[in-house]
């Protein structure tokens, strides 16, 4: 390859994403991974017949992902197809209740009738204010640098930010519209994808209520890899050379410009680079004099948490629980407060399993059952076999007497990913799952900039920066970054016309 315009570091959502938009634009870009598969925390691996995805397992946002493949002349059917999910999912909540949630706003609004009188309507008042929020969103903001606040001065936005429950707390709004603790819970959920507690989350994110009863949970067949598989051709088509397994050491810079970077096997110089590796991990691997932000602002971020993660192969069907199933059995509160404010492995967890293998069957051998336990912990922890032991036994007499069937005897394949294997395998900072919590004060243009202030040719996607964790913002980062490239080294970007504002069709 001649020299290419455009380095991009990781290949994760964002890094694929950004080289993908970067390439549609013109530029000659190659990507190198660290890892032996793109896609990042979106991997996955197969054993005993059962084909595990390691990370994301929710598909929410469906129009996100087509509107990215339609954006290259392409259609996502060509890759994988959807099923929505009904039930969307079970919530499990204390004394063994359940609640399966249907598919459907009207079927959501009638079960929440019979459980609180009134409550279908307030219902439909709160979706109606969400997706107001979620479609304002998505034209006004998410698509924005946020290099300045100044890009979000506009007169719509401040009409509907007076009109609309906005800055308050995502909890505080919940409590407004609903009374019965299960409904508030359910409510609440949602903001836990945001990396935050529901009290410090903004109100303005009630949008992914919309985004979950509105728009739905979808499936698509083969499993959440599809996607990073559909991706890699996306973008390989469109010109960019993937490397994996080419972890970058070193950034070199010097008179404000980044002049090349280093692997273990080579040398790479570029005109523009954009890194969707962990940001502060990218940081490290600059001068000191050139990175962004120094370690203190790190320290000081919050962050979203990491996870305790259990992939198991079930000899048998496992009954009593749906594709997705939360277990909200324990206080709510008690695990938040041992995430965020006194950090330390939880006394009584929550948790979440995920059984891909209830809708499809391509995840497991027959007769089995594929899952996916999930434990959200704080970041940085101490990690061992020991405590991933201790607390593999409290998670599985929950889901025995859940499920009323001894699993322990039925595991053939067993294996856990925690803290340091997130920073083992990702270049994660403290072992961060999701990357930045959306706080009020890490929000939009309080987040860490996409462009180094100190580096002409330097830039940022991912979960980390703007608009934030999860797989269709984190896509969407590596459009807006790629964008705001084009806008600054239009000589790099022939096909820059190309990259008209993308989300407009959204509204
Ligand atoms: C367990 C789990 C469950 C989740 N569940 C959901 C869900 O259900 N739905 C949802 O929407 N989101 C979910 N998320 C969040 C979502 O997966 C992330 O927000 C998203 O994948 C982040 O993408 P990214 O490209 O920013 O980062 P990453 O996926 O981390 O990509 C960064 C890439 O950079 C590479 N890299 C790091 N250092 C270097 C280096 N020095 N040189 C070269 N390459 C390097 C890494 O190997 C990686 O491939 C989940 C995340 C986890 C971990």
């Amino acid at each position: 390859m001649i020299k290419p315009d455009v380095v991009v570091i990781g290949g994760g959502i964002a890094g694929l994403s950004a080289a993908g938009t970067c390439a549609k634009a013109g530029a000659k870009v190659l990507l190198l991974e660290k890892n032996d598969w793109v896609g990042g925390r979106m991997g996955s691996f197969s054993e005993k017949g059962f084909v595990f995805d390691t990370g994301p397992s929710w598909y929410w946002m469906p129009e996100i992902f087509d509107q990215f493949f339609e954006s290259f002349g392409k259609n996502r059917n060509d890759f994988y197809s959807l099923k929505r999910l009904d039930p969307s999912y079970r919530v499990v909540f204390p004394n063994n209740e359940n609640l399966n949630i249907p598919a459907g706003s009207e079927n959501v609004t009638e079960m929440f009738d019979g459980l609180e009188p009134g409550a279908g309507k307030a219902l439909n008042n709160y979706l109606a204010e969400a997706e107001v929020k979620y479609r304002l969103g998505m034209r006004k903001w998410v698509r924005k640098p946020a290099l300045s606040p100044l890009e979000f001065v506009d007169l719509e936005v401040a009409r509907e930010i007076l009109r609309l429950d906005v800055f308050g707390s995502f909890a505080k709004h919940v409590r407004k519209h609903f009374k019965d603790s299960r409904l508030i819970k359910l409510m609440e959920f949602p903001s836990l994808f945001l990396g935050g507690t529901p009290k410090s989350t903004p109100a303005l994110y009630s949008l992914m209520n919309y985004a979950d009863i509105g728009l739905g949970t979808w499936y698509p067949d083969g499993g959440m890899v599809k996607i990073a598989e559909a991706m890699r051709q996306t973008v390989e088509e469109a010109g960019v050379i993937i490397k994996t397994g080419e972890a970058v050491k070193e950034i070199q810079a010097s008179d404000g410009v980044v002049k090349k970077i280093l692997t273990e096997t080579g040398e790479y110089g570029a005109c523009t680079f954009v890194s969707g590796a962990d940001y502060r991990h990218t940081e490290t691997l600059l001068p000191e004099n050139y990175r962004a932000y120094t370690d203190e602002y790190w320290d000081k971020r919050v962050l979203a948490p990491s996870c305790l993660l259990f992939f198991l192969g079930i000899s048998k069907r496992v009954p009593n629980i749906e594709h997705h199933t939360l277990f909200f059995d324990e206080d709510l509160d008690d695990h938040v407060r041992q995430i965020y404010n006194d950090p330390k492995w939880p006394d009584k967890p929550l948790f979440y399993v995920c059984a891909p293998s209830k809708t499809d069957k391509s995840v497991a051998p027959e007769g089995c059952e594929n899952l996916f336990v999930l434990m959200p912990i704080a970041p940085g922890l101490e990690d061992s076999p020991g405590i991933r032991e201790r607390y593999f036994k409290i998670l599985m007499d929950r889901l025995e007497e859940h499920t009323g069937e001894n699993l322990l005897d039925s595991i053939i394949v067993k294996k856990s990913f925690a803290v340091s294997d997130f920073e083992e395998t990702y270049n994660a900072y403290k072992g961060n799952a999701y990357g930045l919590a959306n706080t009020l004060t890490q929000t939009a243009f309080l987040k860490p900039k996409i462009r180094n202030p100190k580096l002409r040719n330097m830039y940022y996607a991912g979960q980390l920066t703007i608009p934030g964790p999860g797989l269709p913002p984190s896509l969407i980062s590596g459009q807006v970054v790629a964008e705001q490239m084009a806008k600054d080294f239009p000589g790099l970007f022939p096909e820059i016309s190309s990259l008209s504002p993308l989300n407009h069709n959204l509204a």
